[in-house]
């Protein structure tokens, strides 16, 4: 029986290391791929991750407080509300930003009137900048260019401030940057150590520095970009 049995044992021992090789190469071969698909997805995943801390917050000037209260801000050589322009041009930074991989917050309400007189708690962190817009204005509409505002928290690095400046000062002709701890909001970012500046982008008025603007909007957007990259460079 057992010579008998050996041609069927020997078969069902071929037939059972052939499936396990069978099952055995087939694990094997997926597995190859599922590691490197494990791998692609952790490095896709860790790049996400990358990306997701290259957020900046924008903040636009102005704008309604927590009971509704609205403050139009400056008003332009034309009529319009600082404000309103403070909203357009932080959605278009937003868009410009996106194009290079930054994510980015908008703050659309009065982040200053909130914080000053209703306590409104604000979190920065997780922020690796935070830029406040703004426009400016003269007393007679004489004053013209560029205004960068920091609180002297950011005074050891100003690095994003000076290329965000030189960007700036091709377009609008000058630009300063000065130190300045009376700005509530700047002054609250800054003191959660998260680096920040105030813009003042150009005078809305003043005829020349308002129409300069209107005519080159993208240009403008596109230089507060190209200084808020250097972050990451
Ligand atoms: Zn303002």
């Amino acid at each position: 029986m057992r010579s008998k049995r050996n041609p069927i044992r020997t078969f069902f021992l071929f037939s059972l290391s052939a499936l396990l090789l069978l099952v055995g190469g087939y694990a094997l071969g997926q597995r190859f791929p599922l590691t490197i698909q494990t791998t692609l997805f952790a490095q896709t995943s860790l790049e996400d991750d990358i990306e997701l801390t290259h957020r900046i917050l924008i903040i636009a000037g102005h704008g309604s407080d927590v009971t509704g209260w609205y403050d139009s801000g400056a008003i332009a050589y034309d009529g319009e509300y600082e404000a309103t322009l403070n909203n357009e041009l932080a959605k278009s930074l937003q868009n410009s930003l996106s194009n290079y991989g930054v994510d980015s917050d908008i703050l659309t309400e009065n982040v200053y009137r909130n914080m000053m007189y209703y306590d409104e708690p604000y979190v920065f962190s997780g922020y690796d900048f935070v830029i406040e817009l703004h426009f400016n204005a003269s007393d007679r509409g004489t004053y013209t260019g560029t205004e960068i505002i920091y609180n002297s928290y950011n005074a050891s690095d100003l690095s994003v401030h000076q290329a965000v400046a030189d960007e700036l000062e091709t377009l609008s002709g000058s630009s300063m940057i000065y130190e300045d701890d009376e700005f509530l909001v700047q002054r609250t970012i800054a003191q959660q150590n998260i680096p920040s500046m105030l813009l003042e982008t150009i005078y809305i008025d003043n005829y020349s520095d308002y129409t300069l603007y209107l005519n080159n909007k993208a240009a403008f957007v596109d230089a507060i970009t190209q200084g808020l990259l250097t972050i990451y460079r």
